[in-house]
């Protein structure tokens, strides 16, 4: 299994590394920063090299078992099993992805509903909300600035399903409730502002969030709408 250096430390821009596996245009990595595709964040891109070559990662995401397939990008030459790597992301772009996705967490405090669907990226991010009203844009840009400027502490920690069980208070306050069956549980809060259950990479404080506006609402059917969000920076 590869180690997700990335779940405990969002900010990590570069890491070494032993190649496991080359399959199929793919690295396997014995531990990584490169966050894999998942939970609406896109797979990181970047860059690898090692004694006598180096190559540009261009996607990472999970394959069977779990294994994070760092993809290379197309004729690239690749290392061989053994050998030790050096990756970096990239970083700016990764960077718009942890403020997007903070930002998210944020929208999906303001908007009280229940969320249908989500996708990030480093230009524009989109959440559904399983609702009829119509979406107050000026109000909800509003309260989104005024929780970017509270600049309220994010954290991750990971707790196990017994843990959970014997607090019911804490899964009665998060937004979404957390899935059962892999024996532990990984948790982002924002102080006093969101609790759920979240695999992605954040930031430490949603100061960091920055210049966000509310985009287009759009109405995708009775009881939805999609609420688009971009960073002006
Ligand atoms: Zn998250």
């Amino acid at each position: 299994m590869t180690q997700e250096l990335f779940r405990e430390d969002s900010y990590l821009r570069d890491c070494d590394a032993t190649v496991v596996a080359v399959d199929d245009g793919a690295l396997i990595l014995d531990r990584t920063v490169f966050y894999p595709l998942g939970g609406g964040q896109p797979g990181d891109t970047g860059s690898l090299s090692w004694d006598g070559g180096e190559a540009r990662i261009a996607n990472t995401r999970y394959g069977e078992g779990g294994a994070i397939r760092h993809e290379l990008e197309e004729g690239a030459a690749a290392p061989s099993v053994g050998d030790a790597v050096h990756c970096v992301l990239d970083w700016d772009r990764r960077y718009r992805h942890m403020r997007m996705h903070t930002a998210m967490h944020l929208l999906g405090s303001v908007l009280q509903y229940g969320v249908t669907g989500g996708n990030i990226s480093a230009d524009k991010s989109r959440l559904d909300f399983d609702m009829e009203e119509t979406v107050d844009k000026e109000a909800v840009g509003a309260a989104l600035a005024e929780l970017v400027a509270a600049d309220h502490a994010v954290s991750c920690r990971w707790i196990t399903e017994e843990e959970l069980d014997a607090q019911p208070e804490l899964v009665r306050t998060m937004s979404v409730q957390p899935p059962r069956g892999k024996g532990s549980v990984r948790l982002l809060e924002i102080e006093g502002v969101d609790l759920q259950p979240c695999g992605g990479t954040h930031l430490r404080s949603t100061g960091e969030v920055g210049a966000v506006r509310i985009g287009k609402v759009e109405k995708k059917g009775r009881r939805n709408r999609r609420v688009n969000i971009h960073l002006d920076d």
